[in-house]
């Protein structure tokens, strides 16, 4: 049975777009989130991908990452400008002691990088159907290595952002350094630390959908990926997506259930139901369900129809291209 919405963060593959775009229509693929960081230097390869796309009437959405880049033109970015990277509790700057020894994380809270990449994303985002938010939030706060499971606690090494700037602001709303707060549930100072971290990726979010509105064109729509429960989100990241979701259309929670959390398939609806609950009219929620390897193909319908049941209005699959089974179990839900 068919939903409003079907579809894939999609990483197209050069030279077989045509392919790919045959299969996501046998699909009854409605949205695309298309991962653009490949192409900041190959514009006209976009636009010639974005047009064949809504050629074939599939919306697409350019998939864009706000606080950590894969892309190494963004990564030399970041160390010509030491004050955007992000400092972790222990002083170490994200470019001198990367998150889990690879990932090099910007300061969520410098207004002046978002305006000097958003210039590097915006003829990626001209005349496409809207912009996906990605790694809009603050580093995973625990340990990579840990036992997949739902209870992490943030850890030292990789609490963030302690750079001079967010320390100076945090400093004249509180009255406290945060360096001398204990990284420690249950204290208040840093439940206060929590919050002012949380309320700047709100303002980052506002701040995207602001400069969306710029473009003049009231159809383009904003979303994001966040992670799986709003409890998780806000305790792991800062993300407290149930605020920031008035500035979006539709939110995509990333249910990885098995790979990442130790859950069971049927997680997927409860999942679902924690963030319907907490989430205001208007702003669709999209389960986010992959990476499809971490499921069998079966699995991948069943976890669909426990979205569902959970409330869900639709779906957004990790990752496009697919193999066949998998996209054979599809076919028996979306089409
Ligand atoms: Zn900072």
């Amino acid at each position: 049975m068919s939903s409003d919405f079907q579809g894939f963060w999609w990483r197209p593959r050069d030279a077989q777009v045509h392919e790919d775009v045959e299969q996501l229509l046998g699909l009854k693929v409605t949205d695309v989130l298309v991962w653009a960081e490949p192409f900041v230097d190959r514009v006209d390869e976009w636009s010639e991908l974005l047009h064949r796309v809504q050629a074939s009437g599939i919306r697409f959405h350019t998939w864009i990452t706000a606080n950590h880049h894969y892309a190494q033109s963004f990564v030399q970015r970041l160390r010509n400008h030491s004050d955007w990277v992000a400092v972790d509790y222990q002083g170490f700057s994200s470019d001198v002691r990367p998150l889990a020894g690879v990932q090099t994380w910007a300061c969520p809270a410098n207004e002046e990088r978002w305006l000097k990449e958003w210039e590097i994303w915006m003829p990626l985002v001209q005349g496409t159907n809207g912009l996906h938010l990605d790694y809009i939030r603050y580093p995973d706060g625990f340990r990579f290595g840990d036992k997949p499971e739902i209870d992490r606690v943030e850890v030292l090494e990789q609490s963030f952002c302690y750079c001079a700037q967010c320390c100076q602001r945090f400093q004249a709303d509180y009255g406290i350094n945060p360096r001398t707060i204990p990284v420690e549930d249950g204290n208040s100072d840093f439940a206060h630390w929590q919050h002012w971290r949380q309320e700047r990726i709100v303002d980052q979010v506002a701040w995207y959908r602001e400069q969306l509105r710029k473009e003049k064109d009231p159809s383009m729509r904003l979303s994001a990926a966040v992670f799986p429960t709003p409890a998780i989100a806000r305790k792991n990241v800062q993300q407290n997506w149930p605020k920031f979701a008035q500035f979006l259309d539709f939110v995509c929670p990333m249910i990885y259930a098995k790979q990442f959390w130790g859950q069971p398939v049927s997680w997927t609806e409860d999942a679902v139901r924690q963030g319907k609950a907490e989430l205001a009219t208007g702003t669709k929620l999209l389960a986010g369900i992959g990476p499809y390897e971490s499921y069998r193909p079966d699995e991948l319908a069943e976890a669909i129809w426990s979205g569902r049941a959970g409330g869900s209005d639709g779906e957004m699959l990790f990752l496009f291209p697919m193999p066949p089974s998998y996209l054979a179990a599809l076919k028996t839900v979306w089409v």
